[in-house]
C-alpha cells in the first residue's frame, strides 16, 4: 500500500489519517503543534476544538443529523470519539473538548500505520500522494505555497471565538437551566435580561474598547459575527440573534424575558460553560466589565476570553473537483476548512471523504464523487460548483440537497399532525432515508472502477 502524507492533525486531517490507515496505507501525519501554535489552538493534541464544543444538532432529520448518520456508517473516528466524550447539551452533540481530543490523539498514536511528525510543512513533496488539511489558520509559508501551486489568490476573513466562564461563578438564583421550548434536556444555563438590563448591556458593548485587527480589508463571516458587529447593525439585532428569548420561560416570572444569554456546558465535569454565540473582539478587560453586566454573570470568572482570528480557504469552485483533488496538480488533495467547508463536523466529514477518494484513486486510478443525494455529496458538489463570485465557506444544510421527488412527502398529513415543524420533520426524514440509501449503493460499488 502507498505511503501518504497528511498535513495537519486537526478535525479533517485526524479523520483522514485514521481512515487511510484503516485501509492499510502507511500515513505520515505532519502537525506543527505544540512547537508552533496557531493563534487559536492551545495544546499539542490532535483535533483540538478551538471555540465551541459542539458538533451541532443531533436531530436525526436535520442536515447535521443526516451528515452524522453518513459518517457513522463510514466508521468516523471523530464521531466515535465525540459520542464517547459527550456532555449534556439538549439535542446537540457537545463534548468535553479535552477528553475528546485526548481520545482522538490516543487512537492516532496507537495505530500501527500512522507515524506522527512534528513539523511546520512549507512545501510538501508531491512525489507522494498528499492531503493538505491545515485548516483556517494554515501557517503562512504553506498558504503561500498553496496559492502558488493552485494559481489562485487566498481568501481571508475573520472568525471569532466565544468566552468561557466557571460554572460556580454563575448566580443560579438568577439564571436557570432549560433548553429552548424544553427540547432535549435542561442543559443550557439561561441568564435573563429585562429591557433596562439589555439597554445597559448594549450601551456598554457599543462603547467598549476593541482589540486591533491586522488585515483591514478582511471581512467577517456572516454566520459567526462578533456580538459588537451585530449590535452596530441595530439595537434589536442581538435580541433576534444569540440573545433571543423565545421558548425560554423564566421560572421566576413564568414568561420569556426581554432577552437571554445562553451558556452551554464545555467540559465533562460540568465546571466550564461557554457563552453561546458570544464571539467578541472586545479587549479582555472590557469583556470582563461588559459581560458582568449580564444578570447572573456579575461575578463570572473567565476561563477563556473571546477573540477574533483570520480564516483561510481556497476558492474551491476554481481549485477543486468534487473529489477534493486539486485540478491540474497530480497527487494533491485539500480537505477540511481550507477546502471551503465550515465547522468541526463538516471538516471531519471532508477529511473522511478525502481519505476514501485518495484510497480509491490509488487502487483504481480514479475516484467517484459521493452521490448528491447524500449530505456529504451535496456539500462537496457545492464546493466544486458554487458561483465563484460570492463563494464563501458553507455548513451542511438541507438546502444543498436536490429537491425530493414530487409527492414523496405527504405534506398535508404532516402539516395536520405537526404544523410547519411537522412538514419540516417529514421532509428531513425523507431526505435522510434517500441519503442513506444512496450511500449504501455507493459503498456497495467500492473497489469497482469508476
Ligand atoms: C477562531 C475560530 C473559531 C472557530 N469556532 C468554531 C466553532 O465554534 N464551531 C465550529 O464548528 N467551527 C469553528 N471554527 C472552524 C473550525 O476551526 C474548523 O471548523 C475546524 O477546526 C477545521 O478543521 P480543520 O481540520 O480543517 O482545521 P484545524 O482543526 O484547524 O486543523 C488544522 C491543523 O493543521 C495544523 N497546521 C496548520 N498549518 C500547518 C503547517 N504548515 N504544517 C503543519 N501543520 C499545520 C494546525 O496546527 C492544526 O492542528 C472556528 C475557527 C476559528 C479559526
Amino acid at each position: 500500500m502507498a505511503e501518504i502524507q497528511v498535513i495537519g492533525a486537526g478535525l479533517a486531517g485526524s479523520e483522514a489519517a485514521w481512515q487511510l490507515a484503516q485501509r492499510g496505507h502507511r500515513v505520515q501525519l505532519f502537525e506543527m503543534r505544540p512547537g508552533t501554535l496557531t493563534p487559536a489552538h492551545q495544546t499539542g493534541r490532535a483535533a483540538e476544538m478551538v471555540c465551541s464544543n459542539s458538533f451541532k444538532s443531533d436531530d436525526p432529520n436535520s442536515a447535521t443529523g443526516i451528515l452524522k448518520a453518513e459518517m457513522r456508517r463510514m466508521d468516523s473516528l471523530i464521531l466515535r470519539c465525540a459520542e464517547a466524550t459527550r456532555v449534556p447539551a439538549g439535542n446537540s452533540l457537545a463534548v468535553d473538548r479535552d477528553a475528546f481530543s485526548e481520545a482522538v490523539t490516543a487512537a492516532l498514536t496507537a495505530h500501527p500505520h500512522i507515524s506522527i511528525r512534528a513539523a511546520v510543512v512549507a512545501e510538501p513533496d508531491l512525489s507522494k500522494p498528499t492531503l493538505v488539511a491545515t485548516g483556517p489558520l494554515t501557517a503562512d509559508p504553506l498558504a503561500e505555497w498553496l496559492a502558488r501551486v493552485t494559481g489562485s489568490e487566498r481568501l481571508h476573513f475573520y472568525d471569532a471565538i466565544a468566552p468561557i466562564v466557571e460554572r460556580d461563578s454563575i448566580a443560579m438564583d438568577i439564571a436557570w437551566k432549560a433548553a429552548r421550548y424544553d427540547k432535549g434536556g435542561a442543559d443550557f444555563i439561561n441568564c435573563p435580561l429585562n429591557q433596562d438590563d439589555y439597554n445597559r448591556f448594549l450601551d456598554a458593548l457599543l462603547a467598549a474598547e476593541m482589540a486591533p485587527l491586522h488585515d483591514f480589508d478582511t471581512p467577517y463571516f456572516e454566520a459567526c459575527l462578533p456580538i459588537e458587529v451585530m449590535a452596530q447593525r441595530g439595537r434589536e439585532t442581538l435580541r433576534h440573534g444569540p440573545m433571543k428569548p423565545i421558548g425560554l420561560d423564566d421560572p421566576r416570572t413564568g414568561r420569556w424575558p426581554y432577552a437571554v444569554v445562553q451558556l452551554r456546558q464545555d467540559t465533562l465535569a460540568g465546571d466550564h460553560f461557554n457563552l453561546v454565540g458570544f464571539q467578541t473582539r472586545m479587549k479582555w478587560g472590557a469583556q470582563k466589565e461588559v459581560l458582568r453586566l449580564i444578570p447572573g454573570l456579575e461575578q463570572a470568572e473567565f476561563v477563556r476570553f473571546g477573540s477574533i482570528h483570520r480564516n483561510t480557504y481556497v476558492l474551491a469552485p476554481k481549485v477543486l473537483d468534487a473529489t477534493l483533488a486539486v485540478k491540474g496538480v497530480p497527487n494533491l488533495w485539500i480537505a477540511g476548512q481550507l477546502s471551503g467547508v465550515e465547522g468541526y463536523l463538516e471538516s471531519a466529514a471532508g477529511g473522511l471523504a478525502s481519505a476514501r477518494f485518495l484510497d480509491e484513486t490509488l487502487r483504481t486510478g480514479s475516484a467517484r464523487s459521493f452521490p448528491r443525494e447524500t449530505m456529504l455529496g451535496a456539500l462537496l458538489h457545492y464546493l466544486a460548483n458554487a458561483s465563484l463570485k460570492d463563494f464563501g465557506p458553507t455548513n451542511a444544510m438541507i438546502g444543498l440537497l436536490p429537491e425530493l421527488p414530487e409527492g414523496e412527502v405527504d405534506t398535508r398529513t404532516a402539516k395536520r399532525a405537526g404544523g410547519r415543524a411537522g412538514v419540516k420533520a417529514a421532509k428531513g426524514a425523507a431526505h435522510r432515508a434517500r441519503a442513506l440509501a444512496a450511500l449504501e449503493t455507493h459503498i456497495a460499488l467500492e473497489g469497482h472502477p469508476a
